[in-house]
């Protein structure tokens, strides 16, 4: 098999997976069909660009006791790549099954699929310690007999990680299965978690679990199926999911959205535009005969949740994963906790997340990276914050003896900003001064950096609550107080200016801190009164 990548942000990534049967592209979600009832043509699917589905091995198995096994894609008139559960999930809903995990392996290459997956022992979300402990023993002594008994290599298997909501145990159970060469690895009994809005627990099994496995290998979330999730768990490095949540919310009348689930009877009109919906209303689908209204309903979701996954792709290749995450957290308060706890794991992110300065280096001058949006404190676990940050302490090339505390305002780099622009020029090459300008987005931003990526590319509001000024002021005149100048000259301007006026007069005395107000000062007076000042100080 090859899992080539594409383009990354975050921890998320683009790639193509490519099986016995075909190619397609991550991150996806595999519909999961229900052999023995099929409400879905071929042509739909390709018409979706959906090109790898999953069916369970075991329900397939059992509804055909005593027959022979037959070809997967000839069960599903599909031809594309099928992928097979090995009936793990009903393990854990009834208890047992009654097939031996060898046989099930042993069937799955008999039915000729595409990706299998060994018969584990999912822990579940209610286990205790000691269980969880057993579950994930004894999926890993399956996998070994399991990789033993394996005869064809053409198909890419599966190692599930176990441990449910004991991250040790998880973290445990994915070293231990790194340790086996699957082609792709999974987390399982998330479904759990994610009907009870838990996600920040999923955050922290996810993070778990990858920390120990091949970053090189897919990682399959299993039974993730509804779209509001997928672009966080995209962001913590799932590539593949899978679902039959879009048929099972259709049966109830449910109508899936990137926002949140919509129960058809309370719509009056569609927003959506997919094929499914266009022309149509919830009214229609409700009264129409035949489950027609029920079929189209499986359309439309699943119309819905490729459009998410599409749009997801886009935002990697734009270096976006991070304003879509913001977007989405907006939707429901479980979705902002979601993102809060993938705020906590900010630093791992950093250190995934491509540097554009390094992908601006690199490329040719035409090759532009996109700029980010800044959207308030939100955004300040995002890791070009971070990365900047982290760079400030050094950035001060030369430190000379005056700092000048200039605005930075919308107009970007800031010392081309045409209010200040003489001023930053006049004192630019002036071997007493250097220049720091203060911004929101950035807080202290010294000339140095002034013109790296994303700090000139970066937009973000001028203004902010009283909260965030007096936040983002603090953090300007704590930068300044580690460069131990003799004096400070700040340029007042607006809000902002005179949060930090009153950030640095905490910090500086009387003597060491001049404020010039630059909303009644022009340029050139400004100039004037920084030069006075020097010759004061010489
Ligand atoms: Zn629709």
């Amino acid at each position: 098999m090859s899992f080539q990548v594409h383009g990354k942000d975050l921890l998320g990534r683009i790639g193509t997976i490519k099986t016995k049967s075909g190619v397609f592209a991550t991150p996806h979600m595999f519909p999961v069909l229900d052999p023995h009832h099929r409400i879905l043509r071929r042509e739909f699917f390709d018409r979706v660009g959906i090109h790898a589905v999953m069916t369970n091995a075991y329900l397939l198995k059992r509804g055909r006791q005593g027959l022979d096994p037959v070809d997967i894609h000839e069960t599903l008139d599909y031809p594309g790549t099928v992928a097979t559960d090995s009936g793990a999930y009903q393990i854990l809903e009834y208890g047992h099954v009654g097939v031996a995990p060898e046989e099930i392996v042993g069937y799955q290459e008999k039915i000729n699929t595409d990706i299998g997956v060994i018969l584990d022992v999912p822990t579940g979300f209610r286990s205790d310690p000691s269980r969880a402990r057993w579950t994930v023993d004894e999926t890993v002594r399956r996998a070994d007999r399991a990789l033993e008994m394996i005869t064809r290599r053409d198909i890419l298997w599966v190692g599930p990680v176990q441990g449910g909501v004991h991250l040790k145990e998880v973290e445990r159970s994915a070293r231990e299965m790194a340790e086996r060469d699957f082609a792709i690895y999974a987390l399982g009994s998330p479904t759990e978690l994610m009907e009870t809005q838990r996600y920040e627990v999923l955050v922290d099994m996810i993070v778990a679990a990858k920390k120990a496995l091949p970053k090189g290998k897919p990682f399959h979330l299993f039974g993730a199926g509804h779209p509001v999730l997928f672009p966080f768990l995209v962001a913590l490095g799932c590539d593949l999911f899978d679902s039959a949540a879009y048929a099972l919310y259709a049966r109830a009348g449910r109508y899936l959205t990137p926002e949140g689930t919509q129960v058809l009877g309370d719509m009056v009109e569609f927003v959506c535009t997919c094929p499914a919906c266009v022309g149509s209303s919830p009214e229609e689908f409700m009264l129409s005969q035949e489950k027609e209204g029920e079929t189209r309903l499986v359309q439309h979701n699943l119309w819905t949740c490729f459009s998410e996954l599409r749009r997801i792709r886009e935002a990697i290749r734009k270096g976006r994963l991070w304003e879509l995450l913001e977007l989405r957290s907006q939707a429901h308060p479980a979705l902002k906790e979601c993102f809060n706890r993938i705020t906590h794991y900010a630093e791992i992110l950093e250190r995934s997340t491509p540097d554009y300065a390094e992908i601006l280096e690199r490329s040719t001058p035409a090759v532009k990276p996109h700029g980010i949006f800044y959207l308030g404190p939100s955004s300040d676990s995002r890791p070009e914050k971070l990365r900047f940050v982290s760079r400030l302490p050094g950035s001060v090339g030369e430190r000379r003896n005056i700092v000048l505390v200039l605005p930075g305002r919308w107009r970007r780099p800031f010392h081309e900003d045409p209010r200040y622009e003489s001023v930053a020029k006049a004192f630019d090459d002036h071997p007493k001064v250097s220049i720091c300008f203060y911004s929101l987005t950035w807080g202290p931003v010294p000339i140095e950096l002034d013109e790296t990526f994303p700090i000139a590319q970066t937009e973000g509001p001028d203004t902010g609550d009283p909260i965030v000024l007096r936040g983002r002021a603090k953090t300007v005149s704590e930068f300044l107080q580690t460069l131990h100048p003799k004096g400070v000259i700040l340029v007042s301007d607006g809000l902002f200016g005179r949060a930090v006026k009153a950030e640095l007069s905490k910090r500086f005395t009387k003597r060491g801190l001049t404020v010039l107000n630059g909303e009644l000062l022009n340029p050139d007076a400004i100039v004037k009164s920084v030069e006075r000042k020097l010759v004061r100080n010489a």
